[in-house]
């Protein structure tokens, strides 16, 4: 008699929870919900911020409507994915908030041919949005770990035109050098001069410049075509300490 209740009881629960949870995934939100999620995301923060200018390529804003940000954070903090703020990635390292990956890819001014070098690969999330607008991504991470979640991360979710090396970023990439565009996701105390190298006369280097753990500086920096280099502040950031393999 108490058997048959244990048994009606728990294929009772089965039933229940068969049809309790969403049909595209077991446990959890589903990809659809997430869209949505990420549609308010672009919607609130990036097209209409509290602070800040609000961002208009067209590009770019559909690049973070179709980059998975849930997928880049470990699953305890999938929910908080779609909010506008830095995650930790591990090994004392951030993802950085939505709005600043769209301020810096729209600061770039990308093309569609666009070859572009990143320092500071970390989750992989930044490197998937210019994928999504560039040819070619090339990425460099200083910590092992990193570097290899990434560049399996970028795999499994098809980003192929994206290239992670594990290294010290502050010497650039010369094998694939001169680029496009150069995007530093990690603040150095001063510009790397193998990074001014490497970008192409008439092009640009993004890099967060300042001391560790304090405020720094977004500095735009354009190469002209007479080779001298012109420096724009854009805005004031706090990104983690650019490390050296020494450290
Ligand atoms: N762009 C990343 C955010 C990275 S946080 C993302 O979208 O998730 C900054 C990253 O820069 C960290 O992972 C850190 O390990 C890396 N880093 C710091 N100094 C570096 C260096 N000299 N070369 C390459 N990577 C570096």
């Amino acid at each position: 008699m108490h058997q048959s209740i244990v048994k009606w009881s728990s294929f009772l629960l089965t039933i229940f929870c068969l049809y309790s949870i969403p049909a595209s995934t077991a446990f959890g939100t589903t990809s659809e919900e997430y869209r949505k999620l990420r549609q308010r995301m672009v919607r609130e923060y990036i097209e209409n911020p509290r602070v800040g200018d609000t961002i208009e390529d067209s590009s770019v804003l559909e690049a973070m409507r179709s980059v998975p940000r849930h997928k880049f954070v470990r699953p305890g903090l999938r929910n908080r994915a779609y909010q506008n703020t830095p995650l930790p990635i591990g090994h004392g390292q951030t993802i950085s908030q939505p709005y600043i990956v769209a301020f810096m890819t729209t600061s770039l001014n990308l093309e569609p041919e666009d070859r572009v070098l990143e320092i500071g690969t970390g989750s992989g999330y930044q490197a998937a949005v210019l994928a999504e607008i560039v040819k070619k991504v090339y990425s460099i991470e200083i910590i092992p770990e990193l570097a290899k979640t990434a560049r399996e991360r970028l795999k499994n979710l098809n980003y192929n035109n994206v290239t992670v090396k594990q290294g010290d970023g502050y010497y650039g990439w010369r094998e694939h050098a001169p680029f496009d565009a150069i995007i530093v996701t990690a603040a150095p105390s001063h510009i790397p001069p193998p990074l001014m190298e490497q970008i192409k006369s008439g092009d640009r280097l993004l890099v967060p410049v300042g001391p560790p753990f304090h405020v720094q500086q977004l500095m735009l920096v354009k190469k002209t075509e007479d080779q001298s280099f012109q420096k724009q502040g854009l805005m004031p950031v706090r990104f983690v300490p650019f490390r050296r393999e020494t450290d």
